[in-house]
């Protein structure tokens, strides 16, 4: 059901009047695939869409009425002509039998006169199987149906499949235009790191603001800190680092490299404000007078690759325990 924070995201205001559009002019594509960052509203945006495709009495605005039989179904999540096809646990991938057992069921009549609607959430988490089962599905798709798929990148995503989708990029607002909302539910609070130890994705500042996201990143910036004055021991912090549960490692990377970035930056004389991480800046400005550009040009570029690594079936303790040893040397030249 969606809570009051989801409801009105207004930097997905210009994308709603898109598919408000679709709706009225009845184009209303098989298939589309919303892309874009992680908390940029990608699933909240589907099931507005979904919600209005099968709403009755859409408002004049174009979002389901949330009043009829159908929007109450829907938001009780009950509604027999929705679908939602998701891995069993999140990073997992979503299997063959998952899209057979989906297909299957598109295979009956919808049970209303009106669209049917699946949500495939990630749907670049298909593995291969389930891709060609599901490419299967869209070249002979069922009728009145519409699939919505959303994916982070959308080009692990067989091109294939992609071709036979509408395709909808959702981006990073700037910072400046979702102020007003962070403000209107409180989250202004140090909201600065927050966006840049997020990428900048509002949904995340939400979740990073309620939890010890910061609390964590400063623990984490002191182990790496420590390492540096050669005060600890790279193994031991790989294997707690890769332990973290209230962090993703793509993030705690990110993190990282983000360090980095602003350790070259000022080594260039960069303004403070410029900064990912302003608060840190006494620190890093230690670290950049120690250290040398070239070699951190070369750690910045390993910490890229760690990045793209993320993807494959990396052993994460050892992509730390290489990440924390090469700084350590690097901090020993
Ligand atoms: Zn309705």
């Amino acid at each position: 059901m969606m809570n009051d924070l989801e409801q009105l995201l207004p930097w997905l205001d210009e994308y709603w009047n898109q598919l408000v559009q679709v709706i009225k002019q009845q184009r209303i594509p098989q298939a589309l695939l919303f892309s874009g960052n992680k908390g940029v509203g990608k699933h909240v945006l589907a099931r507005r869409f979904a919600q209005a495709l099968l709403c009755l009495s859409p408002s004049l605005d174009g979002n389901g009425c949330g009043q009829c039989r159908r929007c109450k179904l829907f938001l009780a999540g009950t509604h027999p002509d929705y679908k939602m096809l998701a891995p069993d646990e999140t990073g997992k991938a979503i299997t063959v039998s998952m899209v057979r057992q989906l297909t299957t069921q598109l295979s009956l009549k919808p049970q209303f006169d009106g669209q049917r609607v699946v949500i495939i959430n990630p749907a670049d988490k298909l593995n291969n199987a389930a891709a060609n089962a599901f490419l299967k599905y869209l070249e002979e798709p069922t009728e009145r149906t519409t699939l919505i798929l959303i994916a982070e990148k959308p080009t692990k995503l067989p091109a294939t499949i992609c071709s036979r989708c509408q395709k909808l990029f959702i981006s990073t607002p700037n910072q400046s235009d979702i102020e007003p909302w962070l403000k209107k539910h409180g989250l202004l609070e140090n909201s600065k790191i927050i966006l840049s130890l997020s990428k900048g994705s509002p949904l995340l500042v939400q979740q990073f603001s309620e939890n010890t996201t910061l609390e964590l990143r400063q623990q984490c910036f002191v182990n790496w800190k420590k390492l540096s004055l050669a005060k600890t021991n790279a193994v031991e912090i790989a294997a707690v680092w890769c332990k973290l549960e209230k962090i993703e490692v793509e993030y705690l990377l990110f993190w990282i490299t983000s360090w980095v970035m602003d350790i070259i930056k000022l080594a260039h004389i960069c303004q403070s404000e410029k900064l990912y991480n302003p608060d840190l800046l006494a620190d890093l400005q230690e670290m950049t007078q120690k250290l040398d550009l070239k070699c951190l040009y070369k750690y910045y570029d390993f910490l890229l690759l760690s990045q793209k690594q993320l993807d494959t079936q990396i052993n994460k303790q050892l992509m730390f325990e290489e990440i924390l040893i090469q700084w350590s040397a690097l901090n020993k030249k």
